[in-house]
């Protein structure tokens, strides 16, 4: 388990090493990463990033969930295909259901047992009068709509998310 813990901050920091020494590249990555997920929400409805950024700092005061969430935005966290690649694991699969590839978007919103806890936070916020739809993109990038209680919604989300990733170490 420590040593689990270990890995996964060196590798963290190798990719954070990686992002940083290719920084001259990084409005060009930051077009690519936009992109990505305009791929993987399949909208052709603009995203307003500026929004998307804003929520990191207004959802939390808390160091650990903002840095999660811009790592998570720019795809940079470790999955098993990376820890497999380095041969710091035996397998590409998603280490909760042991049957698809463990992807970002199979992780935290694909995997049927991903599914079961988003499912327990929607039974959790309906009886508090927090209202909130949660699909691939208010999972992945919050909410950039002025809704209600919108900074309490992308809290808990992101919360949710650390705790799946601490549940997968
Ligand atoms: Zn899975």
């Amino acid at each position: 388990m420590i040593i689990n813990t270990y890995l996964t901050f060196f590798i963290n920091n190798i990719v954070i090493i990686r992002y940083t020494v290719n920084k001259h590249n990084s409005k060009s990555k930051g077009i690519r990463i936009k992109e990505k997920w305009q791929n993987i929400l399949e909208t052709n409805k603009e995203i307003v990033w500026k929004n998307i950024f804003s929520n990191i700092y207004s959802s939390t005061n808390e160091r650990k969930l903002r840095r999660f969430q811009y790592k998570f935005i720019h795809r940079i966290l470790p999955f098993n295909r990376y820890f497999l690649t380095w041969n710091l694991s035996q397998t590409s699969l998603c280490d909760f259901c042991e049957y698809r590839k463990e992807t970002v978007d199979n992780l935290f919103w694909d995997c049927h047992i991903t599914q079961t806890l988003w499912n327990n936070l929607d039974v959790f916020l309906k009886p508090n009068a927090l209202r909130l739809t949660l699909n691939l993109k208010t999972i992945s990038l919050g909410i950039a709509e002025n809704i209600p209680n919108r900074n309490i919604l992308i809290f808990l989300i992101v919360l949710m998310k650390t705790f799946m990733l601490k549940t997968k170490i």
